[in-house]
Parts: structure tokens; sequence; C-alpha cells
């Protein structure tokens, strides 16, 4: 059983790892308690979450995306994954 905390951390290094690297997890007081929540954000963008998923603005230097050969992430304008190649 993982913990919120846990969670919250888990998802932040996925986000890094696609390219959201100033992401944080935010803590506020509500009227329903304490609540965390994460932002996502990018250094090089105005990064957007749409239904839940985060993306980058087009043309962002920091969006990542699939290897054409497995599922490693790569930079934009590469291709494929150092094992790949
Ligand atoms: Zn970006
Ligand atoms: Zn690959």
């Amino acid at each position: 059983m993982k913990t919120v905390q846990e969670k919250l951390h888990f998802w932040i290094d996925g986000l890094v790892l696609r390219g959201f690297d100033t992401s944080s997890i935010v803590s506020s007081a509500t009227w329903r308690g304490q609540l965390e929540y994460i932002r996502v954000s990018c250094s090089q963008c105005e990064a957007l979450v749409i239904n839940g998923v985060a993306y980058h603005e087009t043309g962002c230097p920091n969006e990542k995306h699939e290897c054409n050969g497995c599922n490693e992430l790569v930079s934009r304008g590469r291709k494929y994954c150092e094992d790949c190649i």
C-alpha cells in the first residue's frame, strides 16, 4: 500500500523524465483540509494538462517522445534511443 506522498513522488519522477523538469508537489490548505497536488511545469514552455495528461507546447526543446524501436523516451529530433540506433 503506497502512501499519497509516495504516489506523488512517483508521478513527479515520471513527469521529470518526460521533460517537465520543474514540476513540483504543492501543498495547500483548503476547507477540506490539507490538499497536496502536482503542479506540472516545464522550464522551457508553458506546459499544460488536458484530461490529466501533461503536454509541452509545440516546439518545446524539453519535449520527449517514445523511441521508434522501444518504449524508451528520447529527445525531440531523435528517432531512436541509444540501444536501438
Ligand atoms: Zn516544455
Ligand atoms: Zn529504443
